[in-house]
């Protein structure tokens, strides 16, 4: 409380103050909780309680039950209590001493006041207080809890006790160890020499008749645990140890809390079985015990019942069966015991974490940056398929413009054409009339008629190619690569403009590189790219003087790469437009639709080559293709 002094005297600052202990007392509300502020608000007298213990306050299987019960009793009593533990140390000794001192320094310590309950754990403290309740504490309620059924003296019983009792099943036990353990053959019964171990020993023989011959019993209860542990350290093949009691051994040894069990457990070659939770976790195997909660429920409930005012002898209980079937899991392991041969609904303990217990977090920010990254890459992979259809489709749509294009350049060489196929069809007809004539003769020269039909299977032929020429040119094709022969390629392209340069006087000429060029490419559309340049060409000499109307069409290997070069004798490109004649609508002519320049340089990049213009320094424009040579 003097800690709370200086805050409250903060009189310079009362505000200030109000507002600490506001918070002060909301603190205390939280921290208390609301059920428990409820019901011990009206504290009422303090309530004694003596509690006995049989062997030792550290002594195992009852300490667990003292503790549990202490620990209940202060989380449930609605009264202040003041628990006063007594240990009844003669239960320690194999020939049990003299009790009246002890009996007289209770006496002294309780006369004239009384503890309002007595509380007695284990069978040696309950025979205690029966024996000597009318002496100590005559009309004193009383709870004799963690007794076993057998050891329950119910002569002595009065309308002033409460018991809370349990029952030791061996038969269960001992079922159990079978069950998940069937080629036992020995079980070695770890005991001490006490008068209440001694009682036990004889129970438990009897107990254990209907099981016959199925397994031997051996007995330790006559060794000291040193020996024990010797023996135990050396048991022959299918032995199981049993840990009934080891409170004092042979030789007078007292054994408290878990260090026998433990030094056990250390030195043993076969698994440890027991029927006690005290003695489970870290030693034994497991299987149905005597679990700690179901008595000290039972025993807090009577005491509180009791200081409250209710009779003891309405307070009755069924005697406490074994729990559910409970294992240790790291002596499974170590005993290769399968957990399919345990019983149904068992609950295994002490289970090793998994990898996802022990990791969680670091699995969960593991899974969670695969699942991002999972997501950037199918993003990413759906990008670059959107960027493929694209791409095919932007190849499509050059292929159709280049087409509609084509439709408009040989539009221009519609006259060209019409007198390409006129000349052979007019010889035919010429031919055919001078064949007719020979043959009207009396004697025709069969020689000359069969030149003349020669002549005209030539012209014939000739307007045949120039057909096929201009189908192949005009033909709707998808952009299609593969290995062509580019001298062959742009000859077929002149082969369509030639005529063309004929009738516009103007000189067209070629000439091919004298090595084969082999490069990757669609040929309709490099023959598309020629056949442009070459109408540029043309168009750009067509008002120069006509001794200089000259197209010279040239392919070259330079390097790794082939060349095809158009150059021309006209005007040249105007400097300022030498950087724009290759963008969409770029167009110097009146009829021009700027779209020639824009599709050449489109299709020479989608066959990963370059095209370029610049101006001949003795006048005239050059245009220079350069696409990969591929062998
Ligand atoms: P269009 O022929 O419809 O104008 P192009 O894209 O084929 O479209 O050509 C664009 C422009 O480039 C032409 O208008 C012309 O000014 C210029 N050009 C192309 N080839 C030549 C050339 N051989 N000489 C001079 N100028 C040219």
């Amino acid at each position: 409380m003097s800690g709370r002094e200086p805050i409250a005297s903060v009189g310079s600052r009362p505000i200030m103050a109000a507002w600490l202990a506001l918070g002060l007392l909301l603190a205390a509300c939280i921290l208390s909780g609301p059920a428990d502020a409820v019901e011990r608000s009206p504290r009422g007298e303090l309530k004694r309680v003596l509690l006995l213990h049989s062997f030792g306050r550290e002594f195992r299987p009852w300490s667990e039950y003292a503790r549990d019960i202490k620990a209940e009793l202060e989380r449930q009593s609605i009264w202040p209590l003041d628990v006063q533990e007594h240990t009844l140390l003669s239960a320690r000794f194999n020939n049990p001493g003299p009790e009246a001192p002890f009996v007289d320094y209770l006496h002294s310590l309780y006369e004239g006041a009384p503890p309002d309950i007595v509380l007695s754990i284990g069978a040696p403290a309950a025979r205690f207080v029966q024996r000597y309740r009318g002496k100590l504490f005559p009309d004193t309620p009383t709870v004799l809890t963690v007794v076993e059924q057998r050891l329950v003296n119910r002569f002595d019983l009065t309308d002033n006790d409460v018991v809370v009792s349990v029952r030791n099943d061996f038969m269960a036990a001992f079922d159990n160890i079978l069950r998940v353990l069937p080629d036992t053959k020995t079980v070695a019964m770890v005991i001490g020499a006490s008068p209440l171990e001694k009682f036990w020993i004889d129970e438990v023989k009897r107990e254990l008749k209907p099981l016959g011959d199925r397994v031997g019993l051996v007995w330790y209860s006559d060794l000291a645990f040193e020996e024990i542990l010797k023996r135990a350290a050396k048991l022959p093949p299918n032995t199981v140890l049993f840990w009934g009691l080891m409170s004092v051994d042979a030789a007078g040894i007292v054994y408290e809390g878990d260090s026998a069990l433990r030094s056990l457990h250390a030195v043993a070659n076969a698994p440890i079985f027991s029927y006690q939770e005290p003695f489970f976790g870290g030693s034994t195997v497991g299987g149905p015990m005597q679990l700690t909660k179901d008595t000290s429920r039972k025993t807090v409930d009577a005491v509180m019942r009791i200081l409250g005012g209710e009779k003891p002898a309405s307070i009755k209980y069924e005697t406490i069966e074994f729990g559910p079937p409970r294992y240790d899991w790291r002596e499974l392991q170590r005993w290769s015991i399968s957990e399919s041969s345990l019983p149904a609904g068992s609950e295994i303990m002490f289970r090793d974490p998994t990898t996802w217990e022990t990791y969680r977090w670091q699995l969960l920010l593991i899974a969670a940056v695969i699942l991002v990254q999972a997501g950037l890459i199918s993003g990413l992979l759906h990008e670059r398929r959107r960027r493929q259809v694209a791409e095919v489709e932007s190849r499509q749509r050059l292929a159709e413009l280049a087409h509609a294009n084509r439709y408009s350049a040989v539009g221009e060489l519609t006259t060209s054409i019409a007198h390409e196929l006129n000349q052979p069809l007019g010889a035919i007809l010429t031919n055919t009339e001078t064949a007719e004539l020979l043959l009207k003769g009396t004697s025709p020269d069969i020689d000359e008629v069969r030149q003349i039909l020669a002549d005209i299977r030539r012209d014939d032929q000739r307007a045949s190619e120039v057909i096929r020429r201009l189908r192949s040119v005009l033909r709707k094709t998808p952009f299609e690569v593969k290995d062509i022969e580019l001298n062959d390629t742009v000859r077929e392209a002149i082969g369509l403009v030639a005529a063309v340069a004929d009738g516009r006087r103007i000189a067209l000429a070629y000439m091919p590189a004298s090595v084969d060029l082999h490069v990757k490419g669609d040929p309709v559309q490099l023959q598309q790219v020629v056949l442009n340049l070459i109408i540029n060409a043309m168009d750009a000499v067509s008002d120069a003087d006509k001794k200089k109307r000259e197209v010279s069409v040239s392919t070259v290997r330079a390097g790794n790469q082939a060349e095809i070069r158009i150059a021309d004798t006209g005007p040249g490109i105007a400097s300022a437009d030498l950087g724009s004649v290759f963008n969409p609508f770029f167009t110097t002519k009146p009829q021009g639709m700027g779209m020639g320049l824009a599709i050449a340089r489109t299709i020479v990049e989608a066959h990963h080559g370059m095209i370029a213009a610049e101006n001949q320094p003795w006048g005239g424009a050059l245009f220079t293709i350069r696409l990969p040579i591929i062998r």
